[in-house]
């Protein structure tokens, strides 16, 4: 198969999925996830009409970003960001899904403002209680989000997670299910005055699972460009 078939075939299986659990007025969307993927495999996807596309590397998205300008492609950054490098990405992304600490929304707000931009945010949440994955804790969301509330440049969209790594795409379900739980409860306690609507989550072997419990991104890498070598 190649991209844009497998595409294709990606597109079908979220909407199938939706019909399945009765989800047609609430649509997935999807991001292409294109980390070490080259720029004519970004174009090939393009020209079969996919327009979003995710990056975790600064420099990679950048260059990618720019060398595909005429594309008018909408990016998003789903890596570690490290403040240092918050102008770059504000600079090039239409929403960012990893902001996991107050430091850093506080520069990408800084920024922001700079560049006369409402930048939008997710929070991305740590689930499955393991110490090297990024993302805050679900106990320190709702102090976050308040202090959030107070920075005009950033639209605070919804919640992003990565779960720990599964065997089976059933595992993840408690985690894609606490997410949107953890996202109905601070909208319903009214932190932000207006309610966070985005909830990131499901990749390439999870995402029907996800999109069951009410995610309305997902992240696809492999399943649209083929395996990435080296693993990433
Ligand atoms: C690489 C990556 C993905 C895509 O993973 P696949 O399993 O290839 O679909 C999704 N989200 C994040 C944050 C990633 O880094």
């Amino acid at each position: 198969m190649n991209t844009s078939q497998r595409l294709a075939n990606i597109l079908q299986r979220m909407s199938d999925c939706c019909r399945r659990c009765g989800r047609e007025s609430q649509p997935v969307s999807l991001v292409a996830v294109s980390k070490t993927k080259t720029e004519s495999q970004i174009r090939e996807a393009s020209e079969a009409g996919q327009q979003v596309f995710g990056e975790n590397y600064v420099q990679e998205l950048v260059a990618k970003s720019e060398n595909l300008k005429e594309l008018a492609l909408s990016w998003h950054f789903i890596g570690h960001l490290q403040r240092n490098k918050a102008r770059l990405v504000v600079q090039h992304c239409e929403l960012i899904h990893s902001i996991d600490s107050l430091r850093l929304a506080d520069e990408i707000n800084r920024q922001a403002d700079r560049q006369n931009k409402v930048q939008g945010i997710l929070l991305q949440i740590h689930m499955g209680g393991e110490e090297t994955k990024n993302g805050i804790l679900p106990e320190a969301l709702p102090e976050l989000l308040q202090k959030t509330a107070s920075m005009p440049n950033l639209s605070v969209q919804g919640l992003m997670t990565i779960p720990p790594p599964a065997e089976h795409p059933e595992d993840n379900r408690p985690h894609f299910r606490h997410l949107r739980e953890l996202m109905n409860a601070c909208n319903q306690q009214a932190i932000l005055n207006y309610p966070m609507t985005t909830l990131s989550m499901g990749m390439s072997d999870d995402f029907e699972v996800a999109i069951e419990e009410g995610a309305t991104l997902i992240r696809i890498g492999t399943a649209v460009f083929g395996p990435r070598t080296p693993k990433t």
